[in-house]
């Protein structure tokens, strides 16, 4: 018997297969790598665009930002605009230079918990361009003192701020952006002293993005002995039964000017505080700690404390950069330039001219 005849009309129609549904990959940052990632706090002086280059020629591969001035409210119904092109123009540029987290460092004016009528509106409406500006910005965090109850309950000053920031995250497309409450320096009324405060405000917003900041010098101020392993297990048990670590999402790395317990927060440069380089080691090299974006908010006295700063931290992390810093070619790796040139058989200029200098 002659074999049926496959019809040539039945073609094969590839969609006729069964497909499973393709799975969509979490969408993860570019900066999400596993690696280290130290930054800086960078000026937005002039034209937002040239903070990335800052902190790119600091050698710093994440950095923050205010995205606006920090001390003055923005005045009329621009206060959460940041206009298109400039925007845009700044997200391409930080995705070139592969710098990330961006944080955004909120208005120092905004005080969610203020019992003054004028005030609480006032700071609602400059949290929420906060939000709408950063969200521009393609920014990953946004940096938020709690605020202070002057006066007020403890408790009554946590709910006003959790009613303050479902008010201020109404109709914002977040976009993968996080709040981050920071933790104080215990200074007034300030609330976020303790990580247990931080937390009831984060209990009270479930439907919010929200997360920590952990500030070295304010867990210091509060009392937090950092400069012994001991006071840093306390601070870390501290933040786990309560917000959880994994709730912490940015360090703030910052020695204190003033000593433990003051309640005073004064940021100095990294080992030229009380808290001293050494804990500043452990911090960074902390297992627990792995994977947060270590981010300074050092003084700049003298030219050239930034980078100093930067540079310190990478070292602290086992990477050391040359003094001029140059990250013309991306990013520091712990391999030496003159190394890896060796290694690809090639040379350095140093040692062109080196070997010219044996020719003669
Ligand atoms: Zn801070
Ligand atoms: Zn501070």
């Amino acid at each position: 018997m002659e074999e049926p005849q496959h019809s040539s009309t039945q073609a094969y129609v590839p969609s006729d297969e069964y497909r499973p549904e393709p799975v969509t990959k979490p969408l993860l940052p570019a900066w999400m790598d596993g690696s280290i990632r130290i930054g800086i706090h960078t000026s937005i002086a002039g034209d937002i665009t040239s903070s990335l280059e800052i902190a790119h020629s600091l050698c710093a591969n994440a950095l923050q930002i205010f995205s606006a001035s920090p001390r003055m409210w923005s005045r009329g119904p621009s206060g959460s605009n940041v206009a298109d092109a400039g925007a845009q123009r700044f997200r391409d540029r930080r995705v070139e230079l592969g710098l990330g987290p961006l944080v955004v460092h909120g208005n120092y004016l905004i005080n969610l918990a203020s019992p003054e009528r004028v005030l609480r509106v006032r700071s609602i409406q400059a949290f929420h361009d906060e939000l709408v500006r950063a969200a521009a910005l393609g920014a990953d965090f946004l940096v938020a003192h709690p605020g202070c109850g002057k006066g007020a309950r403890m408790s009554s000053a946590i709910a006003a701020i959790a009613d303050g920031l479902k008010q201020a995250a109404r109709g914002v497309n977040f976009n993968g952006l996080r709040i981050l409450l920071e933790n104080t320096a215990g200074q007034g009324t300030s609330v976020g002293s303790r990580f247990a405060e931080l937390q009831s405000i984060l209990d009270l917003c479930p439907d919010i993005p929200l997360g920590v900041c952990v500030d070295t010098a304010h867990l210091f101020a509060v009392g937090h002995d950092l400069c012994r392993p001991a006071g840093l297990e306390g601070a870390l048990k501290e933040i786990e039964q309560t917000v959880g670590l994994e709730r912490v999402f940015v360090v703030h790395v910052n020695d204190s000017k003033a000593a433990m317990g003051s309640r005073v927060d004064r940021h100095e440069h990294i080992g030229k505080g009380k808290i001293g380089v050494e804990a500043f080691r452990r911090i960074l090299n902390h297992p627990l700690l792995a994977g947060r974006a270590f981010i300074l908010e050092t003084p700049i006295d003298r030219p050239g404390d930034d980078r100093r700063n930067v540079h310190l931290l990478w070292r602290l992390v086992g990477i050391t950069l040359k003094r001029t810093g140059n990250v013309a070619d991306g990013f520091p790796v712990r391999r030496s330039k003159r190394k890896a040139a060796k290694k690809r058989g090639g040379t350095t200029s140093a040692r062109r001219v080196k070997a010219k200098r044996h020719k003669r």
